[in-house]
């Protein structure tokens, strides 16, 4: 495996074509490119690299190639912009991304300094977003027997920096009023409702699909909405759909959250609710995400850099990890590649090894540990199993 420093020069990476699929000769890399972000992301971000690489060394013969590409602060800092044409064109070459927490927030307002993830999620049509929220029984949470997936469409909705052709789906004609823009298409309602179902079919859960609207206050967007998941729902008999609106879901998840399995939300509602469905099993350190596409997958925790904490080797790695097990998961699946599938059961039962033990935990989870301390134990774990 390798770990290239990418630079800002355009790097040809050649396309590694499968020869013949079960020929014991046949051999395939797999390209994953790293982002490490800002703040935490970058104590986060290079760990769970190498609990990837552990993992799957343990794999005979599996080829994973990780290529690391500027993004961010430290991107604008050393190539003057936070997403460099050289980076996107990059990931064109990658299967898979890893993406680090921005801080964009505290960028200057200047043309260079864009905040990267929409642009790539935009870019390389990422437009299912999956939020797993589960509990674990060892660790203080609100809640135990929780295990829901928000599956969040990603490139429309009230999002101002991705719903719109061109231009921003947020305007302000005079200094008196401002306006927002919510697009609900029947086609990114349709595709992201398919996987929804999809992964109601694969999770062992209730088969349960929740859909999440305001269908009595927004009659068109969430109307539109709502008679598309519908439609969707007639292909998939054997899952049952329920749906809620918005505000009494907040409640419900609240007060019972094991009711639910797939939880399908438009961009918006599903951005805060995974937030709150974070809050009920430990705090965003325990929100794992990943953005995916038909042909590509990004890697990307809930939550943010969290500037409050950089610096200091405290942040939780937990909910990284777990995305770049989803990842490896997705790429698995899509690739027909059993390995990287098994590489990312390895590193989800390090991970619930070390949080069973109890002695490698970061402080969010109560324990008295650094992110490098937690993360070493994960690859300790994944080089035992
Ligand atoms: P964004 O809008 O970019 O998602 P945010 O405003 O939601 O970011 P975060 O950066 O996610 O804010 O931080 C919210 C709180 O959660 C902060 O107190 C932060 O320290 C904490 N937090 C976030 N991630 C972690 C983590 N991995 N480990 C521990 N604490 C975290």
């Amino acid at each position: 495996m390798e770990y290239l420093i990418v630079s800002n020069t355009r790097k040809h990476v050649e396309m590694a074509v499968p020869r013949k699929r079960g020929d014991r000769e046949s051999h395939m890399q797999y390209r994953i490119g790293v982002m490490e972000g800002d703040d935490i992301g970058l104590e986060i971000v290079p760990r769970t690299v190498t609990i990837m690489e552990a993992a799957i060394a343990r794999e005979p013969g599996l080829d994973v190639a990780f290529q690391r590409f500027p993004v961010g602060w430290t991107s604008y800092l050393e190539h003057g912009h936070t997403l460099p044409q050289t980076t996107l064109d990059g990931l064109e070459e990658m299967h898979g991304f890893v993406l680090g927490p921005i801080g964009h927030a505290a960028y200057p307002k200047k043309p260079e300094c864009v905040n990267p993830h929409p642009i790539i999620r935009r870019q390389f049509d990422l437009f299912a977003n999956l939020r797993p929220t589960k509990s674990h029984p060892s660790l203080p949470m609100l809640h135990q027997g929780v295990d829901l997936l928000i599956v969040r469409e990603n490139n429309e909705g009230f999002q101002p920096d991705r719903n719109m052709m061109a231009g921003c789906g947020e305007f302000q004609p005079n200094e008196h009023n401002a306006f927002s823009v919510r697009v609900i298409s029947r086609q990114k309602s349709g595709r992201i409702a398919r996987i929804a179902f999809e992964a109601a079919r694969q999770r062992d859960g209730k088969r349960l699909v929740t859909a999440i609207h305001k269908r009595t206050v927004f009659e068109l967007t969430d109307g539109l909405f709502m008679d598309t998941v519908e439609n969707v729902a007639n292909d998939y008999p054997d899952i049952t759909l329920d749906d809620h609106h918005v505000d009494t879901f907040a409640m419900h998840l609240v007060m019972s959250p094991q009711r639910f399995d797939v939880v399908l939300c438009t961009n918006l509602f599903g951005d805060i609710l995974s937030d709150q469905a974070a809050g009920l099993v430990g705090g965003l350190g325990m929100a794992p995400g990943l953005n995916a596409g038909d042909t590509k997958a990004m890697a990307q925790a809930t939550h943010g850099s969290a500037p409050d904490i950089a610096g200091r080797g405290i942040a939780n790695p937990y909910a990284m990890i777990m995305s770049c097990k989803m990842l490896l998961e997705w790429l698995g699946a899509k690739h027909g590649e059993e390995r990287l599938i098994s590489a990312a059961r390895r590193i989800e039962a390090a991970v619930e090894r070390v949080i069973a033990e109890g002695k490698h935990l970061t402080s969010d989870l109560g324990g008295g540990s650094g992110t490098e301390e937690m993360s070493a134990a994960v690859v300790a774990e994944c080089n035992e199993i």
